[in-house]
C-alpha cells in the first residue's frame, strides 16, 4: 500500500507555491525565445524506439541504460523521450518542413525522461527548456542559440560560465577519433570497463568519461582542436568573434564532448558554479548530421536544451526573487444559515471572476469567524461579509486587510468600486514598501514580521 501514495524515484511534485517557480522559467524562457522568432512546437511524449537509436546514437549511456523502453499492445517498441531535440527533428522532416523558408526555429517546454541515479536538481522525469533551429550552417545560427541561453540566464541573475568548443566534422573527425584511439590503446590498463568498449565504438566519449582514472587519462589526450580541417577552423572562430562582437564571454574547453552522437563542429555549455560540480543549466550545439541520419534532407542545424529544474537550484541560489504565488484579489464572506446571503456571496464571485479578479468564497460550510480566518491564510487583499442586513441595506462594508480601514460600498456596484480600491491599494502598499526599503537600509525595521496582516 506504500508504494500508493509515494511518488516513484526520480520524480517529484510540483504543488502550487512550487509550480509557479518553475512555471515562470519557463515562460521566461518561452517569452524571450520568442522575441527570437523561435515558435512552440509540441511533440509527443513517446516515439518509436527506432528515432532515439539512430537520433541519439545507440552507443550512448542515454540510449543504452537510460531510456524507459516498452512494447506497446501491438509490440512495438516505444520509448519516453530522453531529450528534445530528435523528435523536434523527426517532426521537421515528418512535416516536409525542410520546403520552408530557412531557419524553422522551434522552442519547446517539455518533460523529458532518463534511468539515472536520482541527486540533486537531477530527476528522472525532469523538465526541459530548448530550442532548434533548422536549416543554416552559417555561425551566426548558433551565436544566436548561445545569445538566447545567455539572456535567459542573466534575466534569472544565474552567474554562468559559457564554455564553448569545436568537435568538428565528420571529415576531421575521422582523423581525431583515429589519434584518440592510438593514444588510448596505449593505456588500455588503466580504463574503466566501459571505456575499454568505447575504445572500438566510440573513443570520444572517454572524454566524458567520469570515473577518476579515466578523466585523468583524458586531460592529457589530443585535443580536437588541432585536427580540425580549414573550413570547421574558419567556422569556429566565426563563432568566437561574433560571440566577442555580442559582448558574450566564453572559454575555450577542449574537453566538452557533450554526451550525445549528433553534434557536429560546435558545442557548448553555459555552468554555473552556484550548483557545485555538476554545474550544467543548458548544453547545445551544432548537428548538421542529424536530419539526414533520421532519413530527411541533410539540413544543418542547432539548438540548446535547458534544464528547468536546474535552473530553479541555480536562480534560488543565486537570489532571485520570484513573484509570490497569488493571493486572492477579494473574499467574500457570508452568513452560512441565510442561503439568500451565500447566493448573493456566490454571485458577486462569479462577476468577479468575469472580469479577472481573482476572487473566492467558501465551499465548506463554516462559520464567519472561521471563513474571516482562512481568507487571511490565503492572504486576501480585501474581504466583505454579506449578511441580512447586508442584502436589506444593499450596502456592504469592505474590509482592506493590509491597513484594516473599512469602506462602504454598494452591492450593485461592488465590482466596479473593488477595481479602484485595489488600484489605490497596490499604488500605496508598493510606497510603503518603498519607504520600509529607505528605513531598512538605515536599520530600521518597521515591517510586521508575519505575512502584514494585522
Ligand atoms: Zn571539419
Ligand atoms: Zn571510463
Amino acid at each position: 500500500m506504500a508504494l500508493i501514495t509515494k511518488a516513484p524515484r526520480g520524480t517529484a511534485d510540483a504543488l502550487p507555491g512550487d509550480s509557479c517557480r518553475l512555471a515562470e522559467i519557463e515562460k521566461v524562457a518561452s517569452e524571450t525565445a520568442s522575441t527570437y522568432g523561435f515558435g512552440e512546437i509540441r511533440t509527443p511524449v513517446f516515439e518509436h524506439t527506432e528515432l532515439f537509436d539512430r537520433g541519439v546514437g545507440g552507443t550512448t549511456d542515454v540510449v543504452q541504460k537510460e531510456m524507459y523502453t516498452f512494447d506497446d499492445n501491438s509490440g512495438r517498441s516505444l520509448s519516453l523521450r530522453p531529450e528534445g531535440t530528435a523528435g523536434a527533428a523527426r517532426a521537421f522532416i515528418e512535416h516536409g518542413l525542410f520546403n520552408e523558408p530557412a531557419p524553422q526555429k522551434f522552442r519547446y517546454g517539455i518533460s523529458c525522461f532518463r534511468y539515472e541515479k536520482p541527486q540533486s536538481g537531477r530527476l528522472r522525469e525532469f523538465h526541459q527548456f530548448g530550442v532548434e533551429s533548422f536549416g543554416s550552417a552559417h555561425f551566426t545560427a548558433e551565436t544566436e542559440v548561445i545569445e538566447l541561453a545567455s539572456r535567459i540566464i542573466g534575466w534569472f541573475g544565474i552567474e554562468a560560465v559559457l564554455r564553448i568548443n569545436s568537435i568538428g566534422c565528420r571529415e576531421c573527425r575521422g582523423e581525431y577519433r583515429a589519434a584518440l584511439k592510438e593514444y588510448f590503446a596505449a593505456h588500455t590498463d588503466s580504463l574503466c570497463d566501459t571505456c575499454k568498449g568505447r575504445l572500438e565504438t566510440n573513443p570520444l566519449r572517454i572524454l566524458d568519461c567520469k570515473n577518476p582514472e579515466c578523466h585523468e587519462l583524458a586531460a592529457g589526450a589530443p585535443v580536437i582542436l588541432d585536427y580540425l580541417c580549414d573550413d570547421c577552423r574558419a567556422h569556429f572562430e566565426g563563432v568566437k568573434s561574433m560571440l566577442d562582437g555580442l559582448g558574450i564571454k566564453y572559454e575555450v574547453d577542449p574537453m566538452i564532448v557533450r554526451g550525445l552522437d549528433y553534434y557536429t563542429r560546435t558545442v557548448f555549455e553555459f555552468v554555473s558554479p552556484v550548483l557545485g560540480a555538476q554545474g550544467t543549466v543548458c548544453g547545445g550545439g551544432r548537428y548538421d548530421g542529424l536530419v539526414e541520419e533520421l532519413g530527411g534532407p541533410p539540413t544543418p542545424a542547432c539548438g540548446f536544451g535547458m534544464g528547468l529544474e536546474r535552473m530553479l537550484l541555480a536562480a534560488e541560489r543565486s537570489g532571485y526573487e520570484f513573484s509570490r504565488p497569488e493571493a486572492p484579489d477579494v473574499f467574500v464572506g457570508y452568513d452560512p444559515s441565510d442561503p439568500a446571503a451565500m447566493t448573493a456571496a456566490a454571485r458577486l464571485v462569479s462577476e468577479l471572476r468575469d472580469s479577472f479578479f481573482y476572487a473566492d468564497f467558501d465551499v465548506c460550510s463554516r462559520s464567519v469567524k472561521a471563513q474571516m480566518k482562512y481568507a487571511g491564510k490565503k492572504g486576501a487583499r480585501f474581504t466583505a461579509v454579506i449578511g441580512g442586513r447586508e442584502l436589506e441595506s444593499g450596502e456592504v462594508s469592505v474590509k482592506n486587510m493590509r491597513t484594516g480601514e473599512q469602506t462602504p460600498v454598494r452591492l450593485d456596484e461592488f465590482c466596479e468600486r473593488i477595481f479602484g480600491l485595489i488600484s489605490d491599494d497596490l499604488v500605496s502598499s508598493e510606497l510603503s514598501d518603498e519607504v520600509a526599503g529607505e528605513l531598512a537600509e538605515r536599520g530600521i525595521d518597521i515591517r510586521p514580521d508575519g505575512d502584514g496582516k494585522e
